[in-house]
């Protein structure tokens, strides 16, 4: 089968080398521009039906960047999509969402296979996340009194975790403007690096709001709650999971009460739960993470601006 794209393709490779030569604001996204601004010989010579038809290349709601997951639209009549190999689902009206970690390499590919048996290629540039370093004092027990508690506890916990996270749910609230859960002063971001009582640990995950226990929070958009913690765990505490959809899920945690129960379908704005101070803290906040599948990715990225 012969690449259709190959000279975007190129295009797109020339944008992601001069990203690191130039400030990312002047770099060219020529990934993000509408299918007519791009010069496509090929497909202009070989299949002029398509120029007629339009949207014969991939459409992304934002560029990509590191720790972030964003909502895109297929080429017209394609009928399945894979993200750097993987095969992603699909909507009838063909969008679908995808995800960067906040390692992730600087360029994926997006490929679509078409009803009509082509095969659409486009590499698009990911752009480098600025990650910041923070200091954090907290036990790093968490919850628990002694180093064998912890690991008697802890895989448990992470049973728990992994079974909410394969659970398949339907939910359109990846398709919605996400929400903030709360307002309050933003105390940790997303990808910044945790030094512990002055030992690195691993990457912060999420995005933390800081406010005093009990100040209640909402679901940013639509979703089913897969796990709700009742029982506080060592490092999460009072741990929510809300699935939106399309492999895209939100963690809520430290909470001091949990408000919904598994398997409930929550709504956009409902009340969810109360911040507090519960698991590995160094004080009352809320830290919201997200995961698109195995990738997380980081909460302002989905936020409206
Ligand atoms: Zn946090």
């Amino acid at each position: 089968m012969i690449l259709s794209r190959t000279s975007f393709s190129l295009l797109a490779f020339a944008a992601v080398i001069s990203c690191t030569a130039v400030p990312p604001q002047a770099a060219p996204s020529l990934a993000l521009q509408p299918s007519a601004n791009l010069p496509s010989p090929e497909t202009a010579n070989e299949t002029g039906a398509d120029v007629e038809k339009g949207r014969s290349d991939f459409w992304l709601a934002r560029e990509p960047v590191q720790g972030s997951a964003i909502i895109a639209r297929a080429p017209a009549g394609a009928t399945a999509i894979f993200l750097n190999g993987k095969a992603i689902p699909l909507t009838p009206d063909g969008f679908f969402l995808i995800g960067f970690d906040r390692d992730a390499e600087n360029s994926a590919s997006l490929v679509a296979s078409m009803a009509d048996g082509r095969r659409i290629e486009q590499y698009v540039p990911v752009k480098p996340g600025n990650w910041q370093i923070q200091h954090v004092n907290a036990n790093p027990l968490g919850g628990a009194k002694t180093t064998a508690e912890f690991q008697a506890r802890r895989g448990p916990e992470l049973a728990r975790i992994n079974a909410a996270r394969a659970k398949q749910v339907v939910s359109d609230g990846w398709r919605q403007d996400f929400a903030w859960p709360l307002q309050g002063r933003i105390s940790g971001r997303f990808g910044s690096q945790r030094i512990y009582n002055g030992t690195p640990g691993s990457y912060h995950s999420g995005l933390d709001i800081a406010m005093p226990t009990g100040t209640p929070f909402v679901a940013p958009a639509d979703g089913v709650v897969v796990l709700a913690a009742k029982d506080a765990f060592t490092l999460e505490g009072h741990l929510l999971m809300i699935d939106h959809g399309m492999g895209l899920n939100s963690a809520f945690l430290h909470c001091s009460e949990l408000l919904v129960e598994e398997g409930q379908a929550v709504r956009k704005g409902q009340v969810i739960g109360k911040v507090g101070a519960t698991g590995r803290v160094s004080g009352p906040h809320l830290h919201w993470g997200m995961k698109w599948n195995a990738a997380r990715v980081d909460p302002l990225a989905l936020l409206h601006k």
